[in-house]
Formats: C-alpha cells, sequence, structure tokens
C-alpha cells in the first residue's frame, strides 16, 4: 500500500493532466490518495423500486422500460430540453432532462433501465426530474463521492475502480493481525473495496468499522509519539508557591474553580516528578485567564521564564494589556510580542527573552518564529489551544528543556474524547462562572421575524450597548441563500438600523484591518459589528449585549457556544438570537439545546451526540488531523482503539516491531495532513 502512495494520480486510466489538477485539488494526488478517499455517501441502487412504491421524499432506484422519447427542444435561457415516457407495466411516469440532449438516443434505444431520482406523484400521475440512468446490470450500492467543479461523479468513481484494480493481491495490512482477530475486523483489501463498492449494506458497515478502527488508533499513536520522550527527564521544579501573592492584586476575588485550578497547577510545578502537563477547560468567561496568569507569575517569580501564546493578535494584545500592569507592578517584566511588532522593538525582545530579562512573554505564533530563543523557558501556556495545530504548540515547547506546559482549552470536550485527544494531560476544570453572571437568553427564530430582532438590536444600542450580528460566509456566494457578512452589512445600512455605526469584520481581511475593527468596536466606536466566526475565539468587549446569528443551522453546537460567549461578559443582561428557516426536526432539536443550557459542558456532550466524534477533529477545532472514516457510530470503536493503542505502545513504543511498520506509515501519513494550521 504505501507504495502507492507514490504514484502520482495522472498513471490512473483516464486522468490526464488536466483532470489531475482537478483530482488534486480534492486532496487526491496519489493512486493510493485516491483508495483512501471514501465516498461521502451512497445511493442504493441495488433493489429498484417500481413506480408506485417508489418514496416520494427521498431520491430512490425506479426499474422501468423507455415507452417514447421526444426530440431535444430548445427552450428559454439557452436550455435543451428533453422529455421521456416510461412504463413498468403498471404505471406510468415522465422524465425530463435538460441540457442532456446526449442521452436522446441511449433512451431511443429502449428496454428496461434503471432511474434514480425523486419520484413525485401528481394525482394519478408520477413524474422524475433530471434522473441518472443506468443499464439494469448496473444495480447495486453506487458509491457517491465529494465533488469538486468539473470532477464528475462518473469520473470519481471510474478513477477509485482503476486505483482498486491497482491494489496488489495481498496488501500489507497495517492493523496486525492479532488486533484484527481481537476486534473482529476485516482486512484492509475488503474494506477498502467495500467503502468504495459495497456489495451489501452489511460489507459497507464492515468496511467502515474497520477503517473508522484503524483511523482512530493512528489518531491515537501519533498523539502518543507526538509527546513521546516528554516526561523522562527532570523538571525544573519551583521552589515557593506565591501565587496568593498575586491573586490579592486581582481586583476581584476568584471563584473556588479559579483556585482549586491555580492550585493544581501550583502543585504539579512543586512536586510532580514530571513536569506539569495539564489542560484547564472552563466554559466561556469561567475567567481562565486569571488562572493562566497567576500561574505565570509563580512560575517567574520562581526564576522561569513564561511564554504565553494565544491564537490572535487580539486576544494576545488583550491579555497583555489585561496582565502587564499587574505583573510589572509585582516587578516582572513583561513584553508582547505578535506579528505586527515592530522591527527594532522586536530585536530589544529577543534579546531579552535571550538574556532572561523578561520574565513573560506573550505573543502570537511569531513566538514559535526560530529567532526567537529563551534563557530559561519554563512555563509554556496556550490559550484556546484548539486554534493551534499540534506542530505549533510543540515547536514552543522545544524552546525550553522539558518546560511546564498549561493548555487552556474554552472548548468544552466530553470527557470521553478528552481522555483520548489529550491522553496523558491532567485535567482541570472551571465548572464555575464568577458571581453575577447572568444566562444569556437564547430565542430560535425563522427569518419572517427578523425585522423584530433588528428593532430589538435597535433598542440595546439605544441604551448605549453594542451588538454582533454573525453570518456564516463572506461576500457573494453561490449558495445565495447564506446570508453573507459583507452583503448583509449593506442590508442592515438600509434597515431600521441605518442610523447605526456598523462594522465589518471577516477571516478574508488584512490582519491589521482586522484588528482596527475590533479596536473601534471594544471602544466603543461602533454599535454593531457584522462578523463571520472570527469573532468567536475569546474576544472580550463586555459591552455587547445581543448577538443575532444567522444561519444558525450552518453551525456546531459547540461553535455556537463560543459564539454565544462573546455576549453576558458584563453585568448586563445578554441575548442571544438565532435566526434559522431549517425546520428539519433534527436542526430544530440541535439548535433548541442552546436556549435550554449555556453550559459548554452538556451543549458539547449533545453535539457528540447529535453529529459524532468527527466533528471534534480538523486542525480548526483541536488542532488534530481531520477524520475520514470515523463518524457518529463510532463511539464505542473509541475505547476499543484506546485499548488498542494503549497494548501496541506496551510492547513498542517506537513502532518499530516490523507488523508495526504499516502503523508507522500510516501514523505519518495522518499527521502530515493536520499540524501547522493556524486560523
Ligand atoms: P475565559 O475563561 O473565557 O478566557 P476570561 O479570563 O476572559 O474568561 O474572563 C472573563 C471576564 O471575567 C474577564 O473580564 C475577567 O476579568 C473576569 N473575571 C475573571 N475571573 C473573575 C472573578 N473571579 N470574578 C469576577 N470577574 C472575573
Ligand atoms: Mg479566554
Amino acid at each position: 500500500m504505501p507504495s502507492l502512495f507514490k504514484i502520482p494520480i495522472e498513471k490512473l486510466k483516464g486522468v490526464g493532466p488536466k483532470s489531475g489538477e482537478l483530482f488534486r485539488k480534492l486532496g487526491i494526488d496519489t493512486v493510493g490518495a485516491m483508495i483512501r478517499f471514501y465516498p461521502r455517501t451512497y445511493e442504493d441502487w441495488s433493489n429498484p423500486y417500481s413506480i408506485s412504491e417508489a418514496p416520494t421524499d427521498t431520491p430512490a432506484c425506479v426499474k422501468a422500460a423507455v415507452e417514447e422519447v421526444s426530440r431535444p427542444v430548445r427552450i428559454r435561457g439557452g436550455m435543451v430540453l428533453l422529455k421521456a415516457q416510461v412504463t413498468d407495466g403498471e404505471d406510468r411516469m415522465s422524465l425530463t432532462f435538460f441540457n442532456q440532449a446526449y442521452l436522446y438516443d441511449k433512451l431511443r434505444e429502449g428496454g428496461e433501465m434503471l432511474f434514480y431520482g425523486t419520484v413525485k406523484k401528481l394525482g394519478n400521475y408520477y413524474e422524475m426530474a433530471s434522473p441518472v440512468i443506468a443499464d439494469p446490470l448496473a444495480a447495486g450500492i453506487h458509491p457517491i463521492y465529494p465533488k469538486t467543479a468539473g470532477l464528475s461523479a462518473k469520473k470519481l468513481e471510474n478513477a477509485a475502480k482503476s486505483a482498486l484494480d491497482m491494489l496488489p493481491q495481498k496488501i500489507n495490512d497495517p492493523l496486525p493481525e492479532e488486533i484484527r482477530c481481537r476486534y473482529d475486523l476485516c482486512d484492509l483489501g475488503e474494506a477498502l473495496h467495500n467503502v468504495h463498492f459495497p456489495d451489501s449494506f452489511e460489507a459497507l458497515e464492515r468496511a467502515r468499522t474497520r477503517l473508522a478502527f484503524e483511523e482512530l488508533l493512528i489518531l491515537q499513536l501519533g498523539i502518543a509519539n507526538m509527546r513521546g520522550g516528554r516526561k523522562k527527564t527532570t523538571p525544573t521544579h519551583i521552589e515557593h508557591d506565591v501565587s496568593d501573592e498575586f491573586i490579592c492584586r486581582l481586583p476581584f476575588t476568584l471563584t473556588g474553580a479559579q483556585k482549586r485550578a491555580i492550585g493544581e497547577c501550583v502543585t504539579d510545578m512543586l512536586s510532580s516528578p514530571y513536569p506539569m502537563n495539564r489542560l484547564v477547560q472552563g466554559d466561556v468567561g469561567s475567567g481562565k485567564t486569571a488562572v493562566a496568569a497567576a500561574v505565570c507569575y509563580t512560575a517567574a517569580k520562581n526564576g522561569l521564564q513564561c511564554a504565553f501564546m494565544a491564537p490572535t493578535e487580539i486576544l494576545a494584545r488583550q491579555h497583555y494589556e489585561s496582565l502587564s500592569a499587574l505583573l510589572q507592578s509585582a516587578g516582572l517584566r513583561c513584553e508582547l510580542l505578535t506579528g505586527s511588532t515592530k522591527a527594532a522593538q522586536r530585536r530589544e525582545i529577543c534579546s531579552g527573552l535571550e538574556n532572561g530579562d523578561i520574565d513573560i512573554i506573550i505573543g502570537t505564533h511569531a513566538l514559535i518564529s526560530d529567532e526567537i530563543n529563551f534563557c530559561r523557558l519554563g512555563l509554556v501556556v496556550t490559550d484556546e489551544q484548539h486554534r493551534f495545530g499540534v506542530a505549533q504548540r510543540s515547536a514552543l515547547i522545544t524552546k525550553g528543556s522539558d518546560p511546564h506546559i498549561l493548555v487552556m482549552s474554552a472548548t468544552p470536550i466530553p470527557r470521553t474524547l478528552a481522555l483520548m485527544i489529550f491522553g496523558d494531560l491532567d485535567l482541570s476544570i472551571l465548572d464555575e462562572l464568577p458571581p453575577g453572571r447572568q444566562k444569556t437568553a437564547t430565542y430560535l427564530i425563522d427569518s419572517s421575524k427578523r425585522i423584530r430582532a433588528l428593532g430589538f438590536i435597535k433598542k440595546h444600542i439605544q441604551e448605549g450597548h453594542q451588538a454582533y450580528i454573525v453570518c456564516p460566509l463572506v461576500g457573494q456566494s453561490e449558495m445565495s441563500e447564506l446570508q453573507s457578512a459583507e452583503e448583509y452589512e449593506q442590508m442592515l445600512q438600509g434597515s431600521l438600523l441605518s442610523d447605526a455605526r456598523i462594522g465589518l469584520l471577516h477571516g478574508k481581511m488584512k490582519p491589521r484591518d482586522k484588528e482596527k475593527v475590533m479596536a473601534q468596536f471594544s471602544a466603543g466606536e461602533l454599535d454593531v459589528l457584522v462578523s463571520t466566526t472570527v469573532v468567536e475565539v475569546g474576544v472580550d468587549v463586555p459591552n455587547a449585549t445581543v448577538m443575532l446569528i444567522e444561519n444558525a443551522e450552518r453551525f456546531g453546537l459547540s461553535q455556537l457556544h463560543q459564539l454565544r460567549g462573546r455576549v453576558g461578559r458584563g453585568k448586563e443582561k445578554a441575548f442571544c438570537i438565532m435566526i434559522t428557516d431549517n425546520q428539519s426536526n433534527t436542526t430544530q432539536e440541535r439548535l433548541r439545546v442552546m436556549c435550554k443550557t449555556n453550559d459548554g459542558f452538556r451543549i458539547a456532550d449533545e453535539d457528540l451526540r447529535l453529529r459524532g466524534p468527527g466533528d471534534f477533529f480538523g486542525s480548526r477545532q483541536h488542532g488534530l488531523p481531520e477524520l475520514k472514516a470515523a463518524g457518529m457510530s463510532d463511539m464505542e470503536q473509541l475505547e476499543n482503539t484506546r485499548e488498542a493503542a494503549h497494548s501496541i505502545l506496551l510492547c513498542d513504543p517506537t513502532l518499530s516491531f516490523p507488523e508495526h511498520r504499516g502503523l508507522a506509515f500510516e501514523t505519518d501519513r495522518l499527521f502530515s495532513r493536520a499540524g501547522g494550521h493556524l486560523n
């Protein structure tokens, strides 16, 4: 199998240099990658329906014979219309095809054929628009691949077929035989054939189970590998717990949970035989920054240098502004380093870090650039860590020798997943909000009530507050039903918010422009911030009291929770209004969870239950690779794969045994897809 990853995709029959480009767009650059490119879903052509028995609400395969075909005619808009009549002996159905004149000859041959599409019933009259047609021999389960413009379904299917033909008779299976037996998993060859061209839905399920198992297993091996080597040396312990000195300088009293978390961190650094390796999970607004600051203070007062890395410049600056005065007045030197730090200052910071004058550096991923060297880096803190690629985190860590590590996550992760993703990380949970916080009241409406929602925002603006409006996309999009931030902003200019000062923030803007808009909003110079999800991370503007989320169905629950966390950060009661026109039960049920609870952990559990673990992966969420096979039904696999990973690593921690060579290869492959991904 590894060797197929060396054969360029263009070597496949029917793939030339031009379509090769399109394959590459989908990430398919080699024959091996094509084989590992699994269908998105399947069409069931295996048991064709008769016309009257076919479902009318979902596409299905109907078997019928062509009775009559009319010549293609040109209609308005330059389209070509082709019509045909088919019958199954009992009923008749009319078919329409647009711009597919080439089907005329095929249909005229007559005889029985398969038609895949949605049957519409009007009285006792049936019709199907633009069906896919095939020979009755094509009955079976058809793979549907994720598409890219210009690459037809047929082309992908053929490529998958010829790629599978290139598989050797005997494939080296990355899963050792012993593991396959223990968990009753089919072998790789069978799984690959059946995931593309299943003989039955049972065979498909077996293939998927096996591929998901493999994927989850190599994910865990990879994570363990990344952590490998750590914990071997003795850490730089600290001598004194001075955290109280810092705590009493804070302008507020810490919550019990904050105190507990600080205590746990300090104990790790004081007395554990290993460097601290701790994850602080706290819901939005639970006060993670204060915890991190107290830990930095304690480490710095004990002579360790600290690096505090945030995923965006806005956040880094925010942390710097709220912490530097406190730390500075306690005699610690604290500096800020981001992509926009001027060269001269940058040089000064570099030398300050090298000679040890700087105790605490707060910054963005600028901190991991090569020119940055520390004199005695002893503590690495990453905030909102799900935005960092795993690779970036380790780049910072290796600038010290076995520093203590504190990871702060605002995305509550269900415990089952946290165990897996963070393996041996110790966990502190901030399950308590600072006093006086009110629950953000959350509503779900459809777009017919948008005007009222805007009126509600107007009222809040008149009272001196601010609002966020979140849209899923930027600029004109093909999916016109989606509200895009730019168009939306223009729409608002002409709405009842025309008097409001409106700003626009989206991911395609230059960092400097983003900063500027954010700063204006922070300073209260803008009333409304229309934004894509860039506003999701950590931004703290307590005066903002309303958030309106358009096309809420497009977001995951955890993401909605993050977004909502931008409001309700002050003393005022806050509101979150989600708009969706999607009336499907699943969507409504999912979104209603938001109205019912403000508890991030409960929401994460629901998200996991409703969407499966796949969504927790992908570099954007947790800096972990995207999963291709593992999905909803694989929760119990998680436990099995954890167990399997553990037993493999116990006897072969470096995956160097011959029977683990395939696993080592797949692990490298999975993680080369992740890494280095910063928003
Ligand atoms: P998050 O956990 O989302 O990062 P922050 O650290 O940004 O939360 O804290 C949110 C807000 O709550 C900040 O304005 C912070 O100053 C404030 N805060 C944190 N801890 C407390 C506390 N114990 N009492 C009152 N306010 C607090
Ligand atoms: Mg934060």
